[in-house]
């Protein structure tokens, strides 16, 4: 049964550290469009001189664009088995674009885990944040440290902080995140799809009550 996800919630919420434990747990493919849009990025392109002014700013890219990209990435064999989308979608056209794509493949929204934090917590997650620039992993430098420092304990890529994880920049992003994404909550509460995620700073507590979850 192909499984499709969405992992909703705040910069710093934890998206990204429950998806890559989710992932290969359940053999579905990992969808970052931060990650996606992290690579136009470093290829320098005209487009990711664009993207880069949007992210670097804190707001959100344009709806069309992204929506492009998904569609494409959608479309992968390596999609076939399930998607666990992390970072996507932000906004309500978002929302609605993704429901129109999965109708036509016939895959309906399996559940939307919604990782609900506070603006302190997140600012002191992310100011110390580092991810691999290999699989994407993130550590914390002072609660999740790699134990050796500067390389991913997973694959032995190189960690880096990330551009816009400044203190001003986290600020911005999440003051998108409440004007452009929380609004997605009701959107999916009515839909019946959302379930709640017990708040941790212990990765592991979101990863087993999702897992509990999806056995149930
Ligand atoms: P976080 O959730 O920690 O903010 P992401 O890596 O998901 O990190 O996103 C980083 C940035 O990429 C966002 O601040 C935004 O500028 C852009 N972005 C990512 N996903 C989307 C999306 N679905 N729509 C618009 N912009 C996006
Ligand atoms: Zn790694």
């Amino acid at each position: 049964m192909t499984q499709d996800l969405i992992i909703l919630g705040a910069p710093g919420a934890g998206k990204g550290t429950l998806a890559v434990d989710l992932c290969p747990a359940l053999g579905i493919k990992h969808i970052s469009t931060g990650d996606l849009l992290r690579e136009v990025i470093a290829s320098g392109s005209p487009l990711g001189q664009e993207i880069d002014g949007y992210v670097k700013s804190g707001a959100l890219v344009p709806d069309d664009l992204i929506g492009r990209m998904i569609k494409d990435t959608l479309a992968a064999d390596a999609c076939r088995q399930g998607i666990l989308l992390d970072g996507f979608p932000r906004t309500i056209p978002q929302a609605e674009l993704l429901e129109k794509i999965l109708a036509d493949l016939g895959r309906p929204i399996s559940a939307v885990f919604y990782l609900s934090v506070e603006l302190d917590r997140v600012i002191r997650r992310l100011v110390n944040r580092v991810s691999c620039q290999q699989c994407g992993r993130p550590y914390h430098l002072i609660n999740l440290p790699p134990r050796q420092a500067g390389i991913c304990d997973v694959c032995g890529g190189v960690l880096r902080q990330r551009e816009d994880d400044k203190e001003e920049t986290i600020r911005k992003r999440f003051a998108t995140f409440l004007e452009k994404t929380q609004p997605l909550i009701d959107f999916y509460q009515n839909k019946n799809l959302l379930v709640e995620v017990q708040a941790s700073d212990d990765p592991q507590v979101a990863l087993n009550f999702v897992l509990k979850y999806l056995a149930r």
